[in-house]
């Protein structure tokens, strides 16, 4: 079994409240939320963050913001926004090292982040 959290959700070994799936890409919602909607998309293909990706990997990461997109307009945020971000490595406090984007709207996020 992989010892990688999310890769265990991908297989349905640990449980999650799944907002969207595909082939591709699972989304789901985070276990410790930081806003009222915290969504996370992931691609089912492991990798450890955005840096893994490569040039042709495009089409997978344009797809993994489009349902970013999608999800966002299902959770009812498009009018008052949400923010789409992804930590990578030790300085952005990366906790799971499975690329995920976290979604985060339904309250007033201010900016920079600390
Ligand atoms: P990071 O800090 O790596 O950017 O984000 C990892 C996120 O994964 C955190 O927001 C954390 O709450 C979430 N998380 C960690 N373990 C689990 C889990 O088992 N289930 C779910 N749904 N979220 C998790
Ligand atoms: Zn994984």
């Amino acid at each position: 079994m992989s010892a990688c959290i999310f890769c265990r959700i991908i297989a349905g070994t640990i449980p999650a409240k799944i907002a969207f799936q595909d082939d591709r890409v699972l989304a789901f919602h985070d276990v410790n939320p930081q806003a009222p909607v915290h969504v996370l998309v992931i691609p089912k293909r492991h990798m450890e963050s955005l840096q893994d990706m490569t040039r042709e990997d495009g089409d997978l990461l344009a797809h993994l913001l489009m349902v970013c997109k999608e999800i966002g307009s299902d959770q009812g945020l498009c009018d008052s926004g949400y923010r789409v971000v992804t930590n990578v490595g030790r300085d952005a406090g990366q906790s799971v090292f499975h690329l995920h984007l976290h979604l985060l709207g339904g309250r007033h996020m201010s900016w920079p982040p600390g």
